[in-house]
């Protein structure tokens, strides 16, 4: 093995002892929970090697990283998540690749998604994007959507022709009622997942928990975490 593979190989596996531990301290099996591995910033040969080690799910937040990348990677089997704040602009080159957008947090981005989705003749899975820090506008200063939204965007979405809606996402807040206090958000998000799921039995997905707070996103439920750092280290700068 390369020393990069290696590197790689052993931040997988501990990633994965952490998901097994923090499932067998909440009483879950380690398979209802799916391991998405955040690759932004880091480049298409990691994305490879990730793909040789086994894992099936990658996620980038930025369109103009992510869809090169994508490219360069379209003979692995990977299901590729966009988690970044979306500007309908980029939405015919996103739905190019991903097959889950797990940031959709208003209407005219729902509208867009189907367009080009039914354009490319593709089915996309939709998580909105929950904002518990969310301002007087019903949007969080990291793009998602207020509580109170969640109903009407659903209904949205799950009327929308090539849109599948498929649950629940969120980012632990920096700032508002649930600064510094990632499990009682992602209790929240789990209460509103448990009422999404009366409309929408379907919508199971919650993705929620990353490096510093995974434990706490499997204790309270989540089904997806979305992990970066605890696996390709720390990015560069920003990111
Ligand atoms: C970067 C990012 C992550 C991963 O964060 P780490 O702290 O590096 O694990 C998860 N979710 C979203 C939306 C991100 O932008």
């Amino acid at each position: 093995m390369t020393d990069r593979k290696n590197e790689l190989a052993a931040h997988l596996a501990r990633v994965q002892e952490r998901i097994a531990a923090a499932c067998a301290a909440a009483g879950r099996d380690p398979r209802e929970v799916t391991l998405i591995v955040v690759t932004k910033t880091y480049p298409a040969s990691d994305v490879r090697i990730l793909s040789g080690l086994g894992v099936r799910d990658v996620a980038e937040n930025r369109d103009q990283d992510a869809a090169p990348k994508a490219a360069e990677c379209s003979d692995l089997p990977l299901n590729w998540h966009f988690v970044g704040q979306l500007q309908t602009n980029k939405v015919r080159s996103v739905v190019g690749y991903a097959s889950v957008v797990q940031s959709v947090d208003r209407a005219r981005l729902v509208t867009a998604l189907s367009k080009e989705a039914v354009r490319a003749g593709r089915e996309v899975g939709c998580l909105l994007q929950v904002a518990f820090d969310a301002g007087a506008d019903g949007r969080g200063e990291r793009g998602g959507v207020a509580p109170e939204g969640i109903e009407e965007l659903a209904d949205l979405v799950a009327a929308a022709p090539g849109l599948r809606l498929d649950g629940l996402m969120t980012v632990a807040p920096l700032t508002g009622e649930y600064a510094g206090r990632p499990a009682a958000a992602f209790g929240r998000l789990m209460d509103l997942s448990t009422d999404l799921r009366r409309a929408h039995p379907a919508a199971n997905m919650v993705s929620a928990g990353m490096s510093a707070d995974l434990e706490q996103a499997v204790a309270a439920g989540a089904t997806h975490v979305r992990v970066g750092t605890a696996v390709l280290g720390v990015r560069p700068g920003l990111g």
